[in-house]
């Protein structure tokens, strides 16, 4: 039991993020409270950044100045080479935000029928930003580089993971463990680099 843990508000509504962001960081004396712990889960944000760097501070810095507290956010997404860099910084909202992501995949797989495998190179991004109450904001990014499969694989992890190969690892991404994942994963490379970046402030 620690009573001096430090704690961060995290910009997210999203259950996976928040597991994954503990899973990484939340040993470290570090306690993260998402926007509904917040009773933040009904502001209204406004995503209209051009890249993933532009929209996590938008989210870090409005929650930054509602709470007068650090904040960490991120944005994040695939991007398929073949298809010009989409979803993009529109992972989430591709195809309708309340399209499933097993129609996503599928279309996405879909649009690279007959593609070769050197050309079906994609990779998922992130972008980590803190932002402080006085408007004071540093971003971090993390990538990891891969493959759009020829089909659906594994159960672990969300969104575009099952279409996700990584040819390191034999895999896709739904079928690592979280622990594995997490290792390895463009948000796990954000974060590594986020705590590095606290921990030279001397803010962690
Ligand atoms: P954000 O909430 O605006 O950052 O949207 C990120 C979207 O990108 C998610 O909803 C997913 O569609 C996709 N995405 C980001 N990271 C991952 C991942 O690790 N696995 C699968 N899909 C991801």
């Amino acid at each position: 039991m620690s009573t001096n843990k430090k704690k961060i508000i995290v910009a997210t509504g999203n259950e996976g993020k928040m597991n994954e962001i503990r899973q990484i960081l939340g040993g470290e004396g570090i306690v993260f409270s998402s926007l509904k712990d917040e009773a933040l889960q009904d502001v209204e944000i406004i995503e209209d950044g051009k890249t993933f760097a532009e929209n996590a501070l938008i989210k870090a810095r409005k929650i930054a100045e509602l709470t007068g507290q650090m904040v960490l956010a991120d944005d994040s997404g695939l991007e398929v080479d073949y298809l010009d860099k989409a979803p993009g910084i529109y992972s989430a909202r591709y195809l309708g935000e309340d399209t499933s992501y097993s129609v996503k995949n599928k279309y996405i797989m879909e649009q690279l029928a007959g593609v070769e495998d050197e050309k079906r190179t994609a990779r998922f991004v992130c972008v980590m930003a803190c932002a402080f109450p006085d408007g004071d904001a540093f971003t971090t990014e993390g990538v990891i580089e891969g493959r759009i499969a020829y089909e659906e694989r594994g159960e672990n992890g969300f969104g575009y993971d099952p279409i996700f190969y990584v040819p390191e690892f034999g895999c896709t991404t739904a079928e690592l463990s979280p622990e594995e994942k997490n290792k390895v994963s463009h948000r796990g490379r954000a974060l590594t680099a986020m705590y590095e970046e606290l921990q030279k402030r001397m803010i962690l």
